[in-house]
């Protein structure tokens, strides 16, 4: 038996800081959406108890460091389940990028064992477990467009954002999510109004998102990476409508209304960043 599973990225429309939390972790309000940039999953039943994962991309980890790994290792033992699968992840998200290709893996292969295994968890139970790999995770169960409050797995559906082309631009770096959070001054970093995006949302006003985007860590990772300003500065001289970096990078990306101007900011970026993506948002969970 074999199950596929589609691993969509996602985009942070607004990322907040709120505060660091006893625990080490830091309180965040990110309005999240999922974009048709996906790796795809392929989950396979083994016929002895053992997880494999296999990958041809030079960049995740083929054993149980791999977080599609973790996620069928955390099914098994929660379930009980002595069943085996081979997972093979055709990787086409970029990596440490800000875009959660980890969790998105790890969130299709809690989906996928689900039915492979004839395990029969809610969605709100999948998501609930997921948090315990990564922070992403429970989002990327569910995919569309959300709220993610907590540490990033208490997940509030919102209406998908009006439909427009997403440009995706990726430096040729990898970024630590934990080194950005590390150089964070919560006090001293831009904030966005994380409400008034909501709120933007509920009006289905493509203006007032593009008015809204806003993410605490961009500060951080520009001064790291001084490229990230310059990719903004280029898609905002091409035409778009809104441009912002996802998660804590590098990847920025542009929101972008009209057809004609898309590939404009396209070829701006080509030749200056070795990756870059036209795509759609997913909008509701449904598409995902
Ligand atoms: P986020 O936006 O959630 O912070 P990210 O896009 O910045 O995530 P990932 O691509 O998820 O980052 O990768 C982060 C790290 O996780 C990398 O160092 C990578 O080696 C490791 N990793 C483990 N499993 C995977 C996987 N299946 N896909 C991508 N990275 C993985």
């Amino acid at each position: 038996m074999v199950v596929l599973e589609k691993a969509p990225a996602k985009i942070n429309l607004s990322l907040d800081v709120l505060h660091k939390r006893n625990d080490g972790f830091h309180e965040v309000e990110m309005v999240m959406t999922t974009v048709d940039l996906a790796d795809r999953i392929e989950l396979k039943l083994l016929p002895y108890d053992k997880i494999k994962v296999e990958s041809e991309s030079r960049f995740v980890p083929n054993d149980e460091r791999n977080l599609a790994y973790r996620a069928a290792k955390l099914m098994k033992d929660h379930f009980k389940i002595k069943k085996g699968v081979r997972i093979f992840i055709e990787k086409n998200i970029p990596v440490a990028a800000g875009l959660a290709g980890g969790s998105s893996d790890a969130a299709a292969v809690l989906r996928g064992v689900n039915k492979l295994w004839k395990i029969g968890a809610s969605l709100d139970e999948l998501a609930e477990l997921g948090a315990k790999i990564g922070s992403d995770v429970s989002f990327c169960v569910y995919g569309g467009t959300a709220l993610a409050k907590g540490r990033g797995e208490q997940i509030l559906e919102l209406p998908a954002p009006p439909p427009c082309w997403v440009v995706l631009a990726k430096p040729a770096i990898g970024v630590s999510t934990q080194t950005v959070y590390q150089k964070l001054n919560i006090k001293q970093a831009e904030h966005p109004d994380t409400q008034s995006m909501i709120a933007a949302l509920e009006e289905q006003s493509f203006e007032k998102i593009c008015a809204q985007v806003g993410n605490t860590l961009e500060g951080v990772t520009t001064r790291l990476h001084p490229e990230v300003n310059q990719i903004k500065e280029k898609m905002q001289q091409a035409g778009a409508d809104a441009v912002l970096m996802s998660g804590s990078g590098p990847t920025v990306f542009a929101l972008v209304a009209q057809d004609g101007r898309v590939q404009r900011i396209y070829n701006s970026l080509k030749g200056f960043c070795p990756e870059v993506y036209i795509v759609r948002m997913l909008g509701s969970r449904e598409n995902t």
